[in-house]
């Protein structure tokens, strides 16, 4: 059995991985602790909620030297990452002298600028509030020895690409890099050619099981018009606990919120609108209390939440590859999990391609409350439309404004890099 004891950890470190429960190290610690400690560049292809946090910090905090400048910069897509990576840092860090500096758009930056003036040895952020503190020369990057990339593909999604070749050209030529993507795209590549060196590939999972293999995958096909009622029947005829139902936009994430919140469900919602302490008082309502959480894709990468029995696709995505994010989400740990798609038939041909790319089977099933399409109900009620997705109908009923709503208002007009990039999420 492997354990964390034969890589010879710092004392401290081991209590404090004792202390946070890991045991043993998962496959893709197993796989990167060894070489990144030799200090060799690595590139690891890891689907998601398989311990790659831990597989870049604990080498990272074993050979962190605390001279007072910033030692290690890890890079992240989304705030909620970057928050989730903090945790873990601090709880391996433990009773250390380092600190952390954790930093993202949407937050007060004056706040971040103390924690830099504090001199901590290891920062995370998003690349757009990492370039503000850079070139407000609030965030020094001279000494630093390592970088993390971390959910390269969604960056590269995102449209960070740019941003963090800017950083990486701030940076020593000599540090070392670790790069983490759950999908390879050829210009991920072409960054790690440019700027890492001779660097290990190591993989975890081959490329056609990128899901997590205990999820069950159905789908059913709906018309347009009838897609809430589809939804709502399926959360009626299936017993569900903990579940994610995502949106492709904000508009109908909002409507869905609404939606639920009527029929007496409790909900969280996160998407780009919300500001950030709304958001993670969400996340946090939807960790202990709610039952639904309503997300954009913001939502579909890195979060952990233990315990998601289900996913729901309100909408499909195109690319299977969010898919594959999107169902992370439950199965965590190897825990059982479902996920479900609602599609109109036009929308058929993405579930073909999902099965193909990803190689598993998306199975089609009838709800029992029937194809809605057959049944009279009034259609202006329950609208959704596509393209920009106009919501109708429903929203006109409903005069709630919900959580999301009242935080858009509160937060017009705010836009910095990171929001910006992020607007259609
Ligand atoms: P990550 O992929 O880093 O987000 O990790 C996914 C989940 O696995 C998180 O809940 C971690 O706390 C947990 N985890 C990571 N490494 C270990 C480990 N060695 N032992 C037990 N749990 C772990």
């Amino acid at each position: 059995m492997a354990s964390f004891e034969q890589y010879n950890l710092k004392k401290e470190l081991l209590q404090s991985l004792k202390n946070i429960n890991f045991d043993e190290p998962t496959e893709v610690q197993q796989k990167t602790i060894p070489i990144a400690m030799n200090g060799r560049d690595v590139i690891v292809r890891s689907k998601t909620g398989t311990g790659k946090t831990g597989a870049f910090l604990v080498p990272i905090i074993q050979m962190l030297e605390h001279g007072g400048a910033v030692s290690a910069l890890i890079v992240v897509p989304t705030r909620e990452l970057a928050i989730q990576v903090s945790h873990v840092a601090h709880s391996l860090l433990g009773g250390t002298k380092a600190s952390v500096a954790l930093v993202y758009g949407g937050a007060s930056i004056n706040v971040q600028i103390d924690a830099l003036r504090r001199n901590p040895a290891i920062v995370i952020g998003t690349p757009g509030r990492l370039i503000d503190l850079m070139e407000r020369k609030e965030l020094r990057l001279s000494k630093a020895k390592f970088l993390v990339l971390d959910e390269a593909d969604l960056m590269l999604d995102l449209g960070f690409m740019d941003d963090v070749e800017f950083i990486i050209s701030r940076m020593p030529r000599e540090k070392q890099v670790m790069l983490f993507s759950a999908t390879m795209p050829a210009k991920i590549l072409g960054l790690s050619k440019k700027y890492m060196r001779n660097a290990d590939f190591i993989e975890v999972g081959s490329n056609d099981e990128l899901t997590v293999d205990t999820i069950s995958h159905s789908y059913t096909v709906s018309s347009r018009a009838h897609k809430i009622e589809t939804m709502l029947n399926y959360i009626a005829e299936n017993n569900l606990t903990k579940s994610i139902i995502f949106s492709a936009t904000k508009r109908n994430a909002d409507l869905l919120y609404n939606v639920l919140v009527d029929q007496g469900f409790r909900v969280a919602l996160i998407h780009g609108n919300i500001r950030q302490s709304q958001r993670e008082k969400n996340l946090q309502d939807f960790r202990k209390n709610a039952q639904f959480l309503v997300a954009t894709n913001v939502a579909a990468r890195g979060l952990d939440i233990g315990g998601i029995s289900d996913i729901i696709n309100f909408d499909i995505p195109e690319e299977p590859y969010i898919y594959v994010h999107r169902v992370g989400r439950s199965a965590r740990m190897g825990a059982d999990g479902k996920a479900f798609s609602i599609v109109t038939p036009e929308e058929i041909r993405h579930i073909h391609n999902i099965e193909d790319s990803v190689n598993i089977k998306i199975e089609k099933v009838q709800l029992k409350g029937g194809d809605p399409e057959t049944r009279r109900s009034d259609p202006a009620d329950l609208r959704v439309s596509s393209g920009k997705d106009r919501v109708r109908g429903y929203a006109k009923r409903n005069n709630r404004t919900g959580n999301s709503r009242n935080s858009r208002e509160r937060h017009h007009g705010y836009r910095n890099r990171d929001h910006s990039r992020m607007q259609a999420y």
